[in-house]
């Protein structure tokens, strides 16, 4: 049983006793509807079982008067919240008190709490509460699942084109083998006894009154015996799932791709959280990358600036041939318009191509005496005649 079927009892309604009935009232009452329903009396009869069942475990509560003492406490904590007073407790689409003028919603008050910085207990529960939630068919708080971020590593060329890539996920999820009651299948945890399922304690010191987990059974309400193999009784296991991510193209580095609702779960109902996929590109051997325009830099003579010409450059689908004028300066930036990067406006950037010049470390033979004369040809020329005039200036 746990936690919130707990508080969602009414004891007191299944002894058929007023909520200031004396020990020995409960004990009476409890004896006589146990004769009545037991098993033995009632063969092959559920409902006389079932009731048998309801009130044992009433009494098992109402009995002892430590534990009535805590019932009573949560009671008070989370049945008497609105104006209609102790009018049971108004689980949303269960409960016996149901969604009438008393009831109240546990989920608001524990949306109050954690607002309020009554963080503790309302965390607390809230967890507890996910937890069976996610197992069982009337859901406990609703909360929206978690976002989750995942990196994926993509090639230069697949972020420029877009890519479709399997995405292997892991992620915390229900156990399917205990379907997230922790216990060993064919088992089932046991209510924990010394906080009668409900997860907490309840202390008093002076006037205030304190709920803290119960020691016994770490808050969960239950204790299990046999835990599940899988999960080892964590009700939460590893799922591994695949995921088709598609990757838009012009793709940048360290991007985030959202994928609505492939997060974690969520409870109660809630929708499930987003995947953000980070991705990482690997940078290519020849080009980079500005923004939509792709840039290269491509080696030339000295001769093909000097004289002009055509070169021919590599693009990501092909060759590109870019005329170089005559007297183009080294270092000079030529632009291949749309054989960049596309766009979503279905336009591409450029291709930025830097020249420079490559200077052989070794000349002989022909191209040896070819510059010689060449060095003679220009030796009247002064290279660098800007620095000599700034020079000149400052009377150096
Ligand atoms: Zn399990
Ligand atoms: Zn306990």
């Amino acid at each position: 049983m746990s936690a919130r079927e707990w508080i969602g009892k009414d004891f007191y309604r299944e002894l058929g006793v007023s909520s200031d009935a004396s020990q020995e009232e409960i004990k009476k009452a409890y004896r006589k509807l146990a004769r009545e329903n037991h098993p033995d009396a009632n063969p092959g009869n559920t409902e006389a079982e079932t009731k048998f069942k309801a009130v044992s475990e009433a009494y098992g509560v109402l009995g002892d008067t430590e534990k009535r003492k805590e019932y009573d406490e949560a009671r008070r904590l989370f049945g008497s919240g609105g104006p209609g007073g102790p009018g049971g407790f108004g689980f949303p689409g269960g409960g016996q008190g149901g969604p009438g003028a008393g009831g109240f919603d546990l989920g608001d008050i524990f949306g109050q709490q954690q607002a309020g910085g009554f963080g503790g207990l309302g965390d607390m529960l809230g967890n507890l509460f996910g937890r069976r939630g996610a197992a069982g068919p009337t859901a406990g708080r609703a909360q929206r699942g978690s976002d989750v971020e995942t990196d994926v590593r993509i090639d230069f060329t697949e972020a420029v084109r877009g890519a479709t890539l399997p995405l292997r996920l892991s992620s915390p999820a229900t156990c399917g083998t205990c379907r997230g009651s922790g216990a060993k299948p064919g088992t089932s945890p046991r209510t924990c006894p010394t906080c009668a399922g409900a997860g907490l304690i309840s202390r008093s010191q002076g006037a205030f009154a304190f709920s803290e987990p119960c020691r016994d059974c770490r808050g969960r309400g239950s204790i299990i015996d046999e835990p599940c193999p899988e999960c080892l009784g964590d009700g939460v296991s590893t799922r591994t799932r695949t995921l088709t991510v598609r990757i838009p193209a012009g793709v940048d580095d360290n991007q985030r791709i959202r994928l609505a609702g492939q997060g974690e779960p969520g409870r109660g109902g809630a929708p499930a959280g987003d995947l953000y996929v980070r991705v990482h590109v690997a940078p290519h051997p020849v080009f980079g990358r500005s923004g939509n325009d792709l840039t290269i830099t491509v080696p030339v003579e000295f001769t093909e600036l000097v004289l002009g010409g055509t070169i021919t450059v590599p693009t990501l689908d092909g060759k590109v041939s870019l005329k170089v004028p005559a007297g183009t300066a080294n270092g000079r930036v030529l632009r291949a318009r749309g054989k960049g990067i596309g766009k979503r406006d279905g336009t591409s950037g450029d291709l930025l191509v830097t020249l420079e010049v490559v200077i052989p470390s070794k000349v002989d033979g022909k191209a040896k005496k070819a510059l010689e004369d060449y060095a003679d040809a220009v030796a009247k020329h002064d290279p660098r005649p800007e620095i000599t005039a700034l020079l000149r200036e400052r009377g150096a």
